[in-house]
C-alpha cells in the first residue's frame, strides 16, 4: 500500500525553538495539536495545498498580516537570519507568493 502523503503539519515553539511535526492523518494532527496547546505558546497548523482566502471580517489588528495558509491575521516579524518578515506562528515569510497575494503587497515599497 502507498504511504500517505504527510500533508497535515503542526508547528510549534518550544524554547524559542520552531518545531514541525507532519501527519497524514488530520484527526491524529489536530489532537496533537490539542495536546501541544496546554505547554506550548504560539501553535499552527498547515494543511498542505489549502490557501485560505483573506477575511476582513475576522477582528484583527492593523499591524497583522493575513496568513493564507492558516486562515488567521497574525504577527509578522523580521527572520534576523532571513532578512524578511515571517509569521509568528508557521514561519511563512511575505515574500510567498499567496502572503503577498492575498495582502495586496504586490507593487508595495518595504
Ligand atoms: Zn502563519
Amino acid at each position: 500500500m502507498a504511504e500517505l502523503p504527510q500533508k497535515y503539519f503542526v508547528i510549534y515553539h518550544a524554547k524559542s525553538k520552531r518545531n514541525i511535526e507532519k501527519f497524514s492523518d488530520k484527526e491524529e494532527a489536530l489532537l496533537r495539536k490539542a495536546e501541544l496547546e496546554k505547554k506550548h505558546k504560539r501553535i499552527a497548523f498547515v494543511e498542505n495545498g489549502i490557501i485560505y482566502p483573506i477575511n476582513e471580517e475576522m477582528e484583527h489588528k492593523k499591524n497583522e498580516l493575513w496568513c493564507p495558509y492558516e486562515g488567521s491575521w497574525r504577527k509578522f516579524k523580521t527572520d534576523p537570519i532571513r532578512k524578511v518578515q515571517v509569521c509568528s506562528y508557521c514561519g511563512i515569510s511575505d515574500s510567498d507568493y499567496y502572503v503577498r497575494k492575498e495582502n495586496n503587497l504586490f507593487g508595495k515599497l518595504k
